[in-house]
């Protein structure tokens, strides 16, 4: 419609084994990303994974120490932050206190010498975009959260960057205005046509607005992907932790062939699907991973998995969420339809592609 064009001159970014170490820690292992101009990326994992360290590389906030960084096939590692011109948007907003919306949003394009006739022009468009065309006189404190965090973001693409970056944007706001700030952020993504990399370990926040996602885990990559590739397929046990796979079992493995990987430990049997074709080796450790909804009571008949002790039961509308113990003292998440008391003893089942084995190796997975 009138007024919306692309402001993205971004054809592909490239990062080439982009890594960078504190001392004798490193923080981020070589990452290899493309990205493409228009594309919206979430960089997604746990506190102290490496998302605000990759960040600040690409932003040149952080010298790399090893690896290169090229946009459209020009170098930029080597640049300022200021000579990338990359828009960004911080936690805490960081908006001058004593100049008014307009002016906050003005002052990027005042910087680089933009005619006055223009400035206007641009810093108008973007006020109506971000809905904040009233509030232009007002001061930063005389705004709600919400109004803040959009002046941020008009502040950080009015210039028209070809990467606009944004450190957990979000976070200081109640759970109600995130919501909405999340749809505005998808929609200003599109409507300007930016290209945009989004650091949060709020996966339905990432899942929500990211075109992809990268998983990270102590400082590397778990897997790089669309939501549904992620969700469908997780290649590690931390990514199945981020894609709604509460349950994660450590098991040991009795047998594996065609028909699935059969593991016990803790009063559970399971059957389950393993996630790469590599055999399973008998003895092995596994933690196989099943989401509460696919967790069941068993039918009439029905073999399960294992005898469960229902300890909490949560109402949550049309589905209960209950939390059991085996006998062997594993907790289980599960839903159910039906009525569960605390004290129950459930029969509880799963259908084998639906629970996925992975190989245990030696990193704990937080739940
Ligand atoms: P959070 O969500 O908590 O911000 P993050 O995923 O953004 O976490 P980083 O801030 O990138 O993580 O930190 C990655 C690792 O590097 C952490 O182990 C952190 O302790 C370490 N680290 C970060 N900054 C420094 C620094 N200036 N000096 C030394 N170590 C650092």
């Amino acid at each position: 419609s009138a007024g919306r064009r692309p402001a993205s001159q971004l054809g592909r970014l490239s990062l080439r084994g982009v890594s960078r170490a504190y001392g004798a820690h490193t923080a981020l292992h070589p990452l290899d990303l493309e990205i493409t101009g228009g594309e919206f990326i979430a960089l997604l994992g746990p506190s102290g994974c490496g998302k605000t360290t990759a960040l600040n590389c690409l932003a040149g906030l952080l010298p790399l120490t090893a690896g290169s960084i090229e946009l459209d096939g020009r170098r930029v590692d080597t640049l300022s932050p200021e000579k990338r011109g990359f828009g960004m948007v911080f936690q805490n907003y960081a908006l001058f206190p004593h100049l008014t919306v307009r002016a906050n949003v003005a002052f990027g394009l005042k910087m680089r010498g933009v005619a006055k006739a223009e400035i206007e022009r641009r810093v108008g468009e973007v006020l109506r975009l971000v809905q904040l065309t009233e509030h232009a006189a007002k001061h930063p404190a005389q705004l709600s959260g919400g109004q803040q965090q959009r002046v941020a973001i008009a502040r950080a693409i009015v210039t028209e960057p070809p990467l606009v970056l944004m450190d957990e944007p979000l976070s200081n706001l109640d759970a109600a205005l995130r919501l909405t700030m999340r749809g505005e952020i998808r929609r200003i993504h599109q409507d300007f046509g930016l290209t945009t990399v989004y650091v949060t370990h709020d996966q339905e926040e990432a899942l929500s607005l990211a075109d992809r996602l990268v998983v990270l885990h102590d400082g590397r990559v778990s897997q790089i992907g669309t939501p549904a590739e992620l969700y469908e397929h997780p290649a590690d046990a931390h990514v199945a932790a981020f894609m709604g796979y509460r349950n994660l079992l450590p098991l040991t493995v009795t047998s594996a062939d065609a028909a699935g990987v059969r593991a016990e430990g803790s009063g559970l049997r399971v059957v389950g699907t393993p996630v790469d074709a590599d055999s399973f080796r008998d003895g092995e450790q596994v933690l196989v991973a099943i989401r509460p909804e696919d967790l069941r009571i068993a039918a009439e008949g029905e073999t399960g998995i294992c005898e469960a002790v229902a300890e909490i039961v949560e109402y949550h509308g049309r589905v209960l969420h209950v939390e059991a113990a085996t006998r062997g003292g594993q907790r289980l998440h599960l839903k159910a339809s039906q009525a569960v008391r605390p004290g129950d003893v459930l029969s509880v089942a799963v259908d084998a592609d639906r629970a996925l084995v992975f190989r245990a190796g030696a990193a704990q997975v937080a739940q």
